[in-house]
C-alpha cells in the first residue's frame, strides 16, 4: 500500500476511534491497555529494531558500508522491512556533520525500524521549526551541537524514510553488539539525541 504522504484519511481514523469507543463501551478493552499498546511501540518495542541495525554497524565495518550504500536492502537482511520501510536512506553522524530527520508535512516515519513517531515528531512546532531553526530544537532535547559541527535536516517523505545512525559513545570498546544495542535510543536515530553513554541511565526521551 503506498503512503500518499498524508494524514491517515479522515474516514479511517473515525472509523479507528469509533471501533476503539465500543469497545470500551462494552467492557472489551482498557483505555489503559490501549495506551500502554501504543507506548510500547512507539517507546519500547519499536526502536529496538533501530538499534539493532546500529549497534551491527557499530562492530562491523563491512555491514556499516552496505548499511551506508544501500540503507534499506542491509536493514532487511536483519529481518526489518515492510511498510513506511520500503525505500530506506542511512544518514551517517561524523565529527563534522549532525543528522536529524523530519516529515515537514504530516509524520512519515520508518515504522520498520523505529515502530510508531512519537507524539512530538507528528506536532506542527517540530514540523516548522527545526527546518528553521535546528540547533534551538535540538538544544530543547538537550543536545546541543557545536558549532563547528554541520548540522543537516532530512526531509521524509512517501518515497524515503531515513534513519540516522549516531555515532559510537567513547568508552565502549569493550562492549558486546548486543550490549552496545542497549545505548541506542530512539531520539538518537531521528537525530534529536544521542545514544547513551554506558552506566549512564535510561532517561525519558523526546523534548524536555
Ligand atoms: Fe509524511
Amino acid at each position: 500500500m503506498a503512503h500518499a504522504h498524508t494524514e491517515p484519511p479522515a474516514p479511517v481514523a473515525l472509523r479507528v476511534k469509533a471501533i476503539e469507543s465500543l469497545l470500551v463501551e462494552k467492557g472489551l478493552v482498557d483505555p489503559a491497555a490501549l495506551d500502554e499498546l501504543v507506548d510500547l511501540f512507539e517507546n519500547r518495542l519499536g526502536p529496538r529494531n533501530g538499534a539493532r541495525v546500529v549497534a551491527r554497524a557499530w562492530t562491523d565495518p563491512a555491514y556499516r558500508q552496505r548499511l551506508l550504500a544501500d540503507g534499506t536492502s542491509a536493514i532487511a537482511e536483519l529481518g526489518f522491512s515492510g511498510a513506511q520501510g520500503e525505500h530506506m536512506i542511512v544518514l551517517e553522524n561524523t565529527d563534522r556533520v549532525h543528522n536529524v530527520v523530519v516529515c515537514t508535512l504530516c509524520s512519515c516515519y520508518p515504522w520498520p525500524v523505529l515502530g510508531l513517531p512519537p507524539v512530538w515528531y507528528k506536532s506542527a512546532p517540530y514540523r516548522a521549526r527545526v527546518v528553521m531553526e535546528p540547533r534551538a530544537v535540538l538544544a530543547e532535547f538537550g543536545l546541543e551541537v557545536p558549532d563547528e559541527v554541520e548540522v543537516r535536516v532530512w526531509d521524509s517523505n512517501a518515497e524515503l524514510r531515513y534513519l540516522v545512525l549516531p555515532q559510537r559513545p567513547p568508552g565502549t570498546e569493550h562492549l558486546s553488539e548486543a550490549e552496545l544495542a542497549e545505548l541506542v535510543t530512539r531520539d538518537s536515530m531521528i537525530g534529536t539525541g544521542q545514544p547513551r553513554r554506558p552506566g549512564q541511565a535510561a532517561g525519558a526521551e523526546g523534548p524536555a
